[in-house]
């Protein structure tokens, strides 16, 4: 198609106003807001332009001009129409997948952060005293209960948390960390990074595998404002290895007359040996070690909302929370009702059966099995033409940087299709709605029960019916 074939075809392009006033628009502009039909309208002329700019043949209707389905922009209109941040299956069997949003909320976390949020909230405001409140006080009070602390103080995340506290008794004077914990976090969180970032000093002592209670004696000058340790979370340092333990550094740090200071980063709340995942501090066990402030995540081990967490000596929280930084790094409503209703789970609840990051950590591998059988058997009873169902014994993970080398035994739902790559049903599975993000290991597409709740088994088996061939054609 040459220039002047291309201007002519061009003009046969409908206008917008024309189309609108079509009868088959009427029940579309009835159904979805003008505002997305006009864009997507929009979409679907461009589209057209640039076919007949390529030289493509489009369908002509009666009037003349070329046809446009109303269908084909109500597809449109509503895709563009869904949120972007949605709900996905999780069928990875990574329990705290930190770009699936980590930890999921217990169902009664969820509903009070929303119930908290829709309208006005007593956030800092005392009913009873009718005066100005404090938006701590809602959390405070129970995490001291549940870590035996002498105060608490919630911000956005931990990352904040060890911003915050370096920054308010840091800045200006010595950090002292172990060689052996200067430690990357998700990719954008750095020990060294931070420091500066809060304008302390870095004190850096011992070596990359071994740091010795004498390292840090001989660091603390009249110029150190704290001891910090790092909990070593994404990551395990084996062999010829020593580092000091929060109890010994207690020691260190009263005798100098510093705090010590501990990033225990996925702050559990209970001990997580009772499910055979050994070597993690609880916040109470960090207290009781001696540590004077410690910081940690909300929505790893805790399985609450993302929240930075510091519990500790009642002069230093109150220094944090005093700091013009506190109030940068404050967190909202939704947090904090979601929050404490997922502390209250400990309080008052069972957080082995009500925090689902929890549940899913404590599965044992015949529960798992019996999930695999029967999302399996879902599956099959499907009849997929050329669909392989298998169940197979694989190993789902932690996550989150928590436990970087526990294997936690469980069994998976592996499918295989003839003419049809890993790649391949992978990316059938994602188009679904909700999209099923399973788990790819060596070109094998593995869903791991684990991490797939019970109410959305019917999802998946949704999903994998989209690998039927008739359906892929017309899609195609
Ligand atoms: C995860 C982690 C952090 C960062 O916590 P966020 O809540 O993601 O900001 C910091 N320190 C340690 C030791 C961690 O494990």
């Amino acid at each position: 198609m040459d220039g002047g074939e291309t201007s002519d075809a061009l003009r046969r392009i409908p206008a917008v106003d024309e189309i609108l006033r079509r009868e088959a628009f009427a029940p579309l502009l009835k159904r979805i807001p003008r505002p997305l039909v006009l864009k997507a309208l929009g979409g679907v002329l461009e589209k057209m332009r640039t076919a007949l700019r390529a030289g493509a043949v489009l369908a002509t209707a009666d009037s003349g001009k070329f046809a446009v389905s109303a269908a084909d922009v109500e597809a449109v209109a509503r895709e563009l129409g869904q949120a972007s941040l949605a709900p996905i299956v999780n069928a990875t069997g990574v329990v705290l997948h930190t770009n699936l949003g980590r930890a999921p909320l217990a169902a009664q976390a969820a509903a009070w952060g929303a119930e908290v949020s829709r309208g006005y909230a007593n956030l800092e405001f005392d009913v009873a005293q009718r005066r100005r409140g404090s938006r701590q006080a809602h959390v405070a009070e129970i995490l001291c209960e549940l870590t035996g602390a002498e105060a608490a103080l919630v911000v956005n995340n931990n990352a904040a948390a060890v911003l915050l506290v370096l920054t308010a008794i840091g800045a200006g004077r010595e950090v002292v960390v172990s060689r052996g914990e200067l430690v990357e976090i998700g990719g954008a969180f750095r020990i060294p990074d931070v420091m500066r970032a809060s304008n302390a000093k870095l004190v850096e002592v011992g070596t990359t595998n071994k740091t010795h209670a004498r390292d840090y004696e001989a660091a603390v000058t009249g110029d150190t404002a704290a001891l910090l340790k790092v909990h070593r979370s994404n990551f395990a340092v084996v062999g010829f290895t020593a580092e000091v333990s929060v109890a010994a550094l207690a020691l260190i740090a009263a005798a100098r007359g510093v705090p010590l200071v501990v990033d225990l980063g996925s702050g559990a709340l209970v001990d997580l040996a009772a499910i055979g995942l050994r070597g993690e501090m609880t916040l109470r066990e960090a207290v009781g070690a001696g540590a004077d402030v410690i910081t940690a995540s909300g929505d790893k081990l805790l399985g609450g909302p993302q929240a930075g967490i510091l519990v500790g000596r009642r002069a230093l929280i109150e220094r944090a929370a005093r700091h013009p930084l506190a109030r940068a790094l404050r967190c909202d409503k939704f947090t904090l009702a979601a929050l404490e209703a997922t502390l209250r789970i400990y309080r008052d609840g069972d957080p082995w059966r009500e925090i689902p990051a929890l549940a899913a950590l404590a599965l044992k591998t015949e529960e798992v099995a019996v999930r695999a059988r029967r999302l399996a058997d879902a599956i099959l009873a499907e009849r997929i033409d050329g669909l392989g169902v298998a169940v197979r014994d694989e190993v789902s993970r932690v996550g989150g940087g928590s436990f970087p080398l526990a294997r936690l035994a469980t069994r998976v739902v592996e499918l295989t299709q003839k003419g049809r790559s890993a790649a391949a049903i992978d990316a059938t599975l994602r188009c679904a709605s909700p999209p099923v993000l399973a788990r790819v290991s060596r070109g094998r597409v593995l869903l791991d029960p684990r991490t797939i709740f019970e109410g959305e088994f019917d999802f998946v088996v949704s999903a994998v019916r989209a690998l039927r061939r008739e359906e892929t054609r017309e899609i195609a």
